[in-house]
């Protein structure tokens, strides 16, 4: 990436940003050209691009043009998605650790929520989990928001219960997985959901994004990928599908063929959380093992006070998460980033702050 600028320490105009587990790399050079080329054609509607775009991302998800929803960001997928599915009658399950968009909504909706506690570790239980849907499906519709790998403890489910369960098909229960980080896992033992969409099954969506190692956060672009009853159901709740922003798209084609930037992003990352782990053992500061583009540490301290200092040091750092207040959430930076972060972590520790 000559593109690039080479590392200098943040300021007040120009923070680090560790906050939003957007990628540290920016957008490859060749999506920033096709936005260029795409101003070309910015007075026309983007009808064609957006039926070639979708041939496209149905090739690379590996289904068909007719299972796949392009949405303004995978937040209008997630409303989107719960919006559909919220007949009279129907409660939001999930487990109490997780990103809050779905929660929102529900409660936009007026739809309550059951709150799972979670497992050892601010695991996913999905054994309480999966009881907890049970017991409301006797009675009501059930909506299951489950993030895989989950925001922000950063790890993955078990994914061997997680795709019997759906498999099963529990009555009055539609699933809703949210794998907008699911691009970074290195554990083998992770299954994305689309593997039962090709399967056939209509009981569940995957929601993905090109916010995350794709780089275009401030872009907005993301996909819902289902069973062609489920895509239509859901469609009925977007803004309009034909109508995507045509610089959008044309990054998101160049970001999506280009996987030497795919390879390095990832790559960028791993290194990144080398940077970090090392110096959070050597500081014997907990953490939970990260499938994404962030880290949980234990601060075993309310986080406002270290919030605050980092912030004085220009770094900004994720928010509360309840109910683990103690604990405080890093997106990863570059490798770069990444050794000033952990050189201030080190001064705070001389200080007596961590
Ligand atoms: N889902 C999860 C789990 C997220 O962490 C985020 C953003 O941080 C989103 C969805 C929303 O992302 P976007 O609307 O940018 O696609």
């Amino acid at each position: 990436f000559a593109e690039q600028p080479e590392f200098t320490a943040p300021t007040k105009q120009n923070p680090l940003l560790l906050s939003f587990n957007e990628n540290p790399l920016g957008m490859s050079q060749k999506a920033k050209e096709a936005i260029a080329r795409a101003a070309l054609y910015g007075s026309r509607y983007p009808f064609q691009q957006v039926v070639q775009f979708k041939k496209d991302l149905a090739k690379f998800v590996g289904v068909t043009p007719d299972e796949v929803l392009l949405t303004h960001g995978s937040a209008e997928a997630i409303r989107a998605t719960i919006e559909a599915y919220n007949l009279k009658n129907t409660v939001l399950v999930q487990p109490e650790l997780t990103y809050g968009d779905g929660a929102m909504v529900a409660e936009h909706n007026g739809m309550p929520i059951k709150n799972v506690k979670m497992g050892p570790n601010w695991s996913v239980d999905l054994e309480a989990l999966k009881k907890a849907a049970a017991s409301e499906a006797k009675k009501h519709h059930v909506i299951v928001y489950l993030v895989n790998p989950n925001n922000p403890t950063s790890t993955i489910a078990d994914c061997g219960f997680l795709i019997k369960w759906i498999k099963s098909q529990p009555k009055n229960t539609f699933f809703v997985l949210d794998e907008a980080y699911g691009e970074f896992v290195n554990d083998p033992s992770f299954k994305s959901g689309v593997e039962l969409v090709k399967q056939g099954f209509d009981n569940l969506v995957v929601l993905k994004t090109f916010s995350k190692i794709f780089a275009m956060a401030g872009m907005r672009l993301g996909y819902a990928i289902g069973a062609v009853s489920v895509i239509n159901k859901i469609r009925d709740h977007v803004a309009y599908e034909v109508m995507m922003n045509q610089s959008t798209l044309a990054a998101a084609m160049a970001e999506m063929n280009d996987k030497e930037f795919l390879a390095e992003s990832k790559e960028s990352n791993d290194k990144a959380r080398e940077i970090l782990y090392k110096a959070l053992d050597e500081l014997k500061i907990p953490y939970l093992p990260s499938q994404t583009n962030f880290v949980f540490i234990d601060l075993k301290a309310p986080l406002k006070p270290f919030f605050e200092h980092m912030k004085d040091e220009n770094i900004m750092v994720g928010r509360p998460f309840p109910p683990a207040l103690q604990w405080c959430r890093i997106s990863l930076g570059t490798p770069a980033e990444m050794t000033y972060f952990v050189e201030k972590l080190k001064e705070f520790r001389k200080k007596g702050w961590i």
